[in-house]
């Protein structure tokens, strides 16, 4: 499967569709991140909270895929907060991941010594150990300072699904040429079984998850979906064949249906 790409601000090009790896456990991660890049994944999202880090890296290698096919995006965690710790956390992560350089790096939540995580993070850009370098959950008045830094965020990664659209924030990182990833582009599965999701997948002949990914594609955003269930991996992959129609773009744009699943970035503990 030739997956199609989109560029980031600094020229670097990634595959349309990554492979999430939230709540895979860290003793299947391995199987299930193999199983994605056998059927045509390119892009793996994995996180330093997510404890799986090193089963993605022997994935990667076992997988006999050359390293620079395979785009790979880790984020550094609150309690590595700082120059310093995100520093030593990057060494980490790329030691975990058996790699040279990671592809995107983010800044996992808006919490702690983000300034000082950045800092960091800039220094391992520019000694080309990460090729882009991006934030996650962070709303408009989070990312503008950062807007003024040496290198401005090329990523910004929230949940973003037909029930969670956070149009604010993500017409705020189109004006200022952040690429949105969407994080739980199904809701965790949740929406999954809405009616009108469903009316639309029986209408075009597609699963409901498929709705949900084409309908993210189409707005320009970069879904993340997780399986564990290899028939359902392949089929969050089968996308680039068909198109939703603008009418039914703008239905699904006013679901606005379930909401946030996951914490809201001003008000989370961690
Ligand atoms: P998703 O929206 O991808 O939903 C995953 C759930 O949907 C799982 O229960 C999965 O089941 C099920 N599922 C997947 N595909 C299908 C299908 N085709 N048909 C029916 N059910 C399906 O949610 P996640 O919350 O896991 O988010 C996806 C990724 O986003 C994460 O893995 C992570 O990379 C990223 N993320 C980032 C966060 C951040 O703070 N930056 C926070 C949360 C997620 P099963 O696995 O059993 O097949």
């Amino acid at each position: 499967m030739n997956l199609e790409s989109i560029p980031l601000s600094n020229g670097v090009k990634m595959p349309r569709l990554g492979y999430g790896v939230y709540q895979v456990d860290p003793t299947t991660c391995e199987a299930s991140v193999r199983e994605a890049l056998e059927v045509g994944y390119r892009a793996i999202d994995t996180a330093q909270a997510y404890h799986n880090e090193e089963g993605v890296g022997r994935a990667i290698k076992g997988s006999g895929l050359p390293r620079g096919d395979i785009f790979l995006t880790t984020k550094v965690w609150v309690s590595n907060a700082g120059q310093e710790k995100a520093r030593a956390s990057i060494e980490e992560s790329l030691r975990k991941l058996q790699t040279d350089y990671i592809d995107l790096l983010l800044i996992h939540q808006p919490f702690n010594d983000y300034y000082g995580t950045w800092r960091a993070m800039e220094e391992a850009y520019k000694a080309g150990k990460v090729r882009a370098i991006g934030v996650s959950n962070f709303l408009p008045h989070h990312l503008e300072p950062l807007l003024k830094t040496e290198v401005a965020p090329m990523v910004n990664q929230v949940e973003c699904n037909p029930g969670c659209q956070q149009k604010q924030t993500l017409a705020y990182c189109r004006d200022h040429g952040i690429l949105v990833e969407a994080w739980s582009p199904l809701g965790s599965g949740k929406l999954l079984e809405d009616p009108k999701l469903k009316e639309f997948g029986q209408k075009y002949g597609r699963s409901t998850a498929q709705i949900c990914l084409r309908w993210c594609l189409q707005k320009g955003h970069l879904p993340l979906p997780k399986s564990v269930t290899p028939v359902r991996i392949k089929e969050n992959l089968q996308l680039f064949d068909f198109q939703i129609s603008q009418e039914d773009m703008a239905v699904i744009d006013k679901l606005e249906c379930v909401g946030r699943t996951g914490s809201d970035p001003d008000n989370a503990k961690f």
